[in-house]
């Protein structure tokens, strides 16, 4: 049919390329439905819409390089009895994020605190927030390339974008001198700007060891726990869960990294 044919080049000229691919059995369903003109164009324009806004969150959760898509749906609050799952929940709708408030899960290995800051990322993303998904290291890795290039100032601006920063695993390794520093360069960038979500196996007395620099520590832990909340969790290691049923393991091995 030569009309459908135009109609689909005009649809493709205005970048509407799912109604295009769609086009063939979005006239059937109106036919049989017996769509009137307006709910025709409405449902027709409804799928673009989905389609595109579901590419944009792919595109979203890319940029945000989570480790893995866990949900909060797939945490198991009975075997970890000391989150508060209410407040998880809670936290779950997001207020944090227009308060530019910081969240941190502090705990030993495998009490489930990346699980839990990658499925807020999740949430973030499906609602449309941007995320950034980092380790520790990773990002003093990328920080110290870009201070050798000369181009520290524009690495941490890029860093101050996303609505959510998250930093995985703060205190597994020792910070040297200029690692603290750039650290510390970070959180104070995105102080009141944006909100970060930072996991450890450290308690905050101990940050000064981890950063080599007890000064420099108290003052990046004044700007992150200025608006903060702070989960502390305590509890088996959900890695060694089947091990230590079947007894295996007396204990949770405290010393590996999470
Ligand atoms: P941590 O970061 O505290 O060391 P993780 O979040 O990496 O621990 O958890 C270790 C593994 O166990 C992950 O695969 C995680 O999804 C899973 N896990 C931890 N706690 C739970 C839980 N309560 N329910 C379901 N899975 C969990
Ligand atoms: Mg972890």
């Amino acid at each position: 049919m030569v009309e459908l044919e135009k109609v689909r080049l005009q649809l493709l000229e205005l970048g509407l390329s799912q109604l295009a691919i769609q086009l063939d059995s979005l006239l059937e369903k109106a036919q049989r439905e017996n769509q009137t003109y307006l709910s025709f164009l409405s449902s027709s324009l409804e799928r673009e819409i989905v389609i595109r806004r579901e590419r944009k969150i792919e595109l979203k959760f890319q940029m945000a390089h989570l480790p893995y898509r866990k949900t909060i749906a797939d945490f198991d609050f009975s075997f970890q009895p000391s989150i508060d799952e209410r407040l998880i929940r809670e936290l779950s709708g997001l207020a944090f994020l227009e308060r530019k408030e910081n969240l941190l899960f502090l705990g030993p290995p495998g009490v489930g605190k990346t699980h839990l800051a990658v499925a807020l990322g999740v949430e973030a993303l499906l609602q449309g927030q941007s995320t950034y998904f980092t380790t520790l290291s990773y990002l003093l890795q990328d920080l110290k390339q870009a201070y050798e290039e000369n181009k520290l100032d524009k690495r941490l601006s890029i860093h101050c974008r996303p609505r959510l920063f998250i930093i995985d695993e703060v205190g597994y390794l020792p910070l040297d001198k200029l690692e603290a520093t750039l650290f510390f360069q970070l959180i104070s960038g995105r102080y009141e700007k944006g909100s970060i979500i930072i996991t450890s196996n450290k308690s905050f007395g101990e940050w000064g060891e981890v950063m080599g620099d007890s000064i420099l520590a108290t003052a990046l832990l004044d700007r992150l726990l200025h608006h903060a909340q702070v989960i502390n969790i305590r509890g088996n290691s959900y890695r060694l869960k089947d091990r230590i049923r079947a007894g295996v393991y007396g204990a949770p091995d405290l010393n590996s990294p999470g």
